[in-house]
C-alpha cells in the first residue's frame, strides 16, 4: 500500500520521538518531586503555624488565669481586714489564706506609716525572711525600698501595685525571685494601713496557670532583656522550639510570661496530612514508575510494529503476485505496486473504485458483475483459482489466474475479500511454443519416416525400373527384326515406356540424393526443355480432368542452373495442384496456365520466373498459412507433402516460391530460379501447346 503504511518514514521520526519523550518523562518526574517537596514543607509549615498559634493561645490563657487569681487574692487580702480585726485575728485569717494560696510566701499588715502590725509566712517553706526586722541577706529590711515603692504606688493608684522582682536567697542555697504586691486599706475615705503580700513568682506559675498548660510546656517569667526569673513545667522534649511571650501588665511592674514548647520537629512526617501526602506521592511516583514501564513497553511494540510494516512493505513490494484488496461492497480497498504494474493503472486510479472495475473488458462487464455478486453474497471461490482477462489502460487485454480468500479481520469478522492474480500470458505463451514444437517435431518425425520409405522404395523400385526399361529396350529390338509387319504406334509406344521408366528412374535417384542431402547435380537447362520433359504427364491429367493446358515461354529466357529432375517435379506439382483445385468449376472456366519470364526484380537478369495460373476457387486465408506446413492438406487422398516440397526445392536453389489470389477468381503460384550466367545457346522461339480436351 501506499498511502496509510509508511513504514521508513516511521522509522525516521520514532528515534528524535523517543528522545523528546524521555526528557518529557524526566520534566514530568522533577516536576512531580518539587511539588511533593513543596507540599511536604508547606505541610510542615502549615502544622508548624498550628503549633505556634496554640501556644500563643495558651500563652494568652495563662495570662488571664494569673491576672485572675491575682486579682482573687487582692479581693481575699481585703476580705481579710472586712471584720476590723485584732492583729491576733488577723494572723489566724491570714495563716489560714496562705495554706490555700501556695504562690504567697507572706502576709504584712503594715500601718499607714509602714510600720508591720502583723505578719504571717506561709507554712510550705522555711523562713524566706529570717526574722522580723532581721538585717542580712534573707532580711525583711532589704525589701523595704520595694515594698515602700509598691505602697507609694499604691496610694497614688488607690489600688494595688506591685513591686519589680527582687532575688531572695534563702537558708538551703537556692533562693526565689519575689515580687511585692502592696493593697492600700480604705477606712472611712482615707488610707488606714496596708496589706502587702510577697509572691515567689515561680509559685505564681505553678499554682495559678492551669496545671494541663504547664504539662506539656515550660512557662516562665522573663525580664524585657530575656533573662529568666522563674522557671515551671515539663522538661524540654525534641530539638524544635516554639516560644511565645505576652506582657503580663501589672500596676506598678511589667513582668513578660513566655511558653516554650518543644517538638520533635522537623520531622519527614509532621501530622497525618503530610503523612497523607506523602503517601499520595509515593503513590503518584509508584503511578509514573508503572506508566514509564508501560510506555517502554509501548515503544517496543512500536518499533517491532514499524518493523512488521517495513518488512510487510518490502514484501508486498517484491511480489511478483498482483495482490488487491475489497471491501464487501466491493470497493478496491487496497492493490500492491504487482497489480498496478499489470493493469496500467496507478494506486489512486483504483482505490476506492467498485463496479464495473477499470481493467474489466466492456464486453465482459456483464459476466464479472455476476460473478462478484455471487462472491459478495459469500460463496467461496475455489481454492486453486479460476481464470479470467482482464484489460490493461492502453486497452491491451491478457489472462490471469485469480486466487480469492476471505479478508478476515482482528476480530475474525469477514471485512471483505482479498484476491491474487497472476499475469497468465507468458504461461499461454510458452504453451503455445511448446505445442508448436511439439506438432513440428512430430511432423519432423514423420517426414524423417518418409524419407527413410522414400529411400528404401527408390532402391526396391530401382530394380523393377530397369527390368522395364530393358524389357521395352528387347521388345522394340524384337519388333525391328520383325520388320515392317509391326505396328508404327507400338513402337512408338515401347519407345516412351523405356523413356518414362528412364525418368522415373532418374525421379527416384533424385529424391534419394534429396532425402540423403547429397549435393544435386546442378546442370543448365532451357526453359522449354522442363516445360517438355513434364508435358506429357500434365496432358495426361489435363485430359482426364477436362481442363485446358496454356503455356506461355517468354522468348529469348536464358537457360537456369537446376537440379533438372527436382524442378520438374516442381512444375509437375503445382501444375497438378492447380488442375484439381479447378475440378468442382464449370468446364468452360478450367485453364490452366504455365509462364515462364524474366523475373520483373531489379536484379531481374540473374532469374528467371515460373508462374502456375489457375481459375479454381482460390485459397482461403486460413488455409493459406499452413499451406506450406508439411502433411496439411484438404483433399480425401492427399499427402500434404507437395507444396512443402517444393518450397523445399526452390529454396535451396536459392529462389523463392510464393502465391497470390488471382483476379477474378483462382491463385497463381510462381518461384523462381537463377539463371546460368553467360549467353544463351537457346533460339528465341515462342511456343504455345495447346491440349485440347
Ligand atoms: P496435397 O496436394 O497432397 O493436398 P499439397 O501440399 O500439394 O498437398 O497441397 C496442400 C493443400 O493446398 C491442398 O490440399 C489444397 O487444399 C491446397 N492447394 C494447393 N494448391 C492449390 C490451388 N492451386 N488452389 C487451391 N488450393 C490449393
Amino acid at each position: 500500500m501506499h498511502g496509510p503504511f509508511r513504514a521508513q518514514g516511521w522509522r525516521a521520526r520514532l528515534l528524535p520521538l523517543g528522545w523528546r519523550r524521555w526528557t518529557l518523562w524526566l520534566l514530568l518526574a522533577a516536576l512531580v518531586l518539587v511539588m511533593l517537596g513543596i507540599m511536604v514543607y508547606l505541610a510542615g509549615r502549615y502544622e508548624a503555624s498550628q503549633v505556634q498559634s496554640r501556644l500563643e493561645r495558651d500563652t494568652s490563657d495563662a495570662l488571664s488565669d494569673i491576672r485572675g487569681g491575682l486579682t482573687r487574692n487582692v479581693q481575699s487580702l481585703q476580705a481579710l481586714q472586712s471584720s476590723n480585726p485584732t492583729p491576733s485575728s488577723w494572723t489566724i485569717d491570714a495563716a489560714e489564706m496562705l495554706r490555700q494560696h501556695r504562690e504567697l510566701m507572706r502576709i504584712e499588715w503594715r500601718d499607714a506609716g509602714l510600720h508591720t502590725l502583723a505578719h504571717v509566712d506561709t507554712p510550705y517553706r522555711g523562713k524566706l525572711f529570717g526574722r522580723s526586722g532581721a538585717e542580712g541577706p534573707g532580711g525583711r529590711d532589704r525589701a523595704q525600698t520595694d515594698v515602700a515603692l509598691a505602697c507609694a504606688n499604691a496610694r497614688r493608684f488607690n489600688g494595688p501595685a506591685y513591686s519589680s522582682s527582687y532575688f531572695v536567697p534563702s537558708s538551703d542555697g537556692l533562693g526565689l525571685e519575689v515580687i511585692e504586691m502592696c493593697l492600700p486599706l480604705i477606712s472611712s475615705g482615707r488610707i488606714a494601713g496596708y496589706a502587702v503580700a510577697t509572691y515567689a513568682l515561680q509559685e505564681v506559675l505553678a499554682n495559678l496557670v492551669g496545671r494541663q498548660l504547664a504539662r506539656s510546656q515550660e512557662i516562665s517569667f522573663t525580664e524585657a532583656d530575656g533573662t529568666r526569673l522563674a522557671l515551671h513545667g515539663s522538661a524540654r522534649r525534641g530539638v524544635r522550639m516554639f516560644t511565645a511571650q505576652q506582657l503580663l501588665d501589672l500596676p506598678g511592674n511589667t513582668l513578660v510570661l513566655r511558653l516554650d514548647s518543644w517538638h520533635s520537629a522537623p520531622s519527614l512526617f509532621p501530622n497525618v496530612m503530610t503523612a497523607l501526602v506523602t503517601a499520595m506521592a509515593i503513590a503518584l511516583v509508584s503511578v509514573l514508575v508503572l506508566l514509564a514501564k508501560d510506555t517502554r513497553r509501548r515503544l517496543a511494540a512500536e518499533r517491532d510494529l514499524a518493523d512488521a510494516l517495513a518488512f510487510r512493505k518490502a514484501m508486498e513490494d517484491s511480489l511478483v503476485t498482483g495482490l488487491r484488496a475489497r471491501d464487501l461492497q466491493g470497493h478496491i480497498t487496497y492493490v500492491n505496486p504487482a497489480f498496478c504494474q499489470m493493469v496500467g493503472f496507478s494506486a489512486e486510479e483504483l482505490l476506492g473504485h467498485g463496479v464495473p472495475a477499470p481493467y474489466w473488458p466492456p464486453d465482459r462487464v456483464t459476466e464479472y458483475e455476476q460473478r462478484q455478486a455471487i462472491r459478495l453474497a459469500g460463496n467461496v471461490p475455489p481454492r486453486e483459482g479460476f481464470e479470467s482477462v482482464f484489460m490493461r489502460k492502453d486497452g491491451t487485454r491478457f489472462p490471469v489466474l485469480v486466487i480469492e480468500a476471505p479478508l478476515i479481520n482482528a476480530q475474525g469478522l469477514q471485512t471483505g475479500w482479498m484476491s491474487a492474480f497472476l499475469d497468465i500470458s507468458e504461461q499461454r505463451r510458452i504453451e503455445e511454443l511448446s505445442r508448436a514444437s511439439q506438432e513440428r517435431l512430430q511432423a519432423t518425425a514423420r517426414l524423417a519416416t518418409v524419407g527413410e520409405m522414400a529411400s528404401l522404395l527408390s532402391h526396391e523400385l530401382n530394380q523393377p525400373l530397369a527390368a522395364i526399361s530393358s524389357y521395352a529396350t528387347g521388345s522394340m529390338n524384337l519388333l525391328r527384326h520383325q520388320g515392317a509387319s509391326a505396328p508404327p504406334d507400338l513402337d512408338m509406344a515401347l519407345r516412351r515406356i523405356a523413356e518414362q521408366a528412364e525418368r522415373a528412374g532418374r525421379v527416384i535417384k533424385s529424391v534419394h540424393d534429396f532425402v540423403r542431402r547429397r549435393d544435386q547435380a546442378r546442370e543448365p537447362v532451357a526453359a522449354r526443355a522442363l516445360l517438355e520433359a513434364i508435358m506429357p504427364l500434365v496432358t495426361l491429367q489435363a485430359r482426364k480432368l477436362g481442363v485446358r493446358v496454356i503455356t506461355d515461354i517468354e522468348p529469348g529466357l536464358p537457360e537456369v542452373l537446376c537440379d533438372r529432375t527436382m524442378v520438374e517435379q516442381v512444375l509437375l506439382n503445382l501444375a497438378r495442384n492447380g488442375m484439381q483445385a479447378m475440378e468442382p468449376c464449370e468446364l468452360a472456366q478450367r485453364v490452366l496456365r504455365i509462364e515462364a519470364r524474366k523475373a520483373a526484380s531489379n536484379e531481374s537478369s540473374g532469374w528467371l520466373e515460373w508462374r502456375v495460373i489457375d481459375h479454381g476457387p482460390g485459397i482461403p486465408k486460413e488455409v493459406g498459412e499452413q499451406l506450406f506446413t508439411p502433411f496439411f492438406t484438404t483433399k480425401a487422398e492427399g499427402m500434404g507433402l507437395g507444396l512443402s516440397l517444393c518450397r523445399t526445392v526452390v529454396e535451396q536453389h536459392g529462389g523463392y516460391l510464393g502465391f497470390e489470389a488471382q483476379a477474378p477468381r483462382g491463385t497463381i503460384f510462381s518461384f523462381t530460379l537463377p539463371v546460368k550466367k553467360g549467353p544463351s545457346p537457346e533460339a528465341a522461339v515462342a511456343v504455345a501447346v495447346t491440349a485440347a480436351v
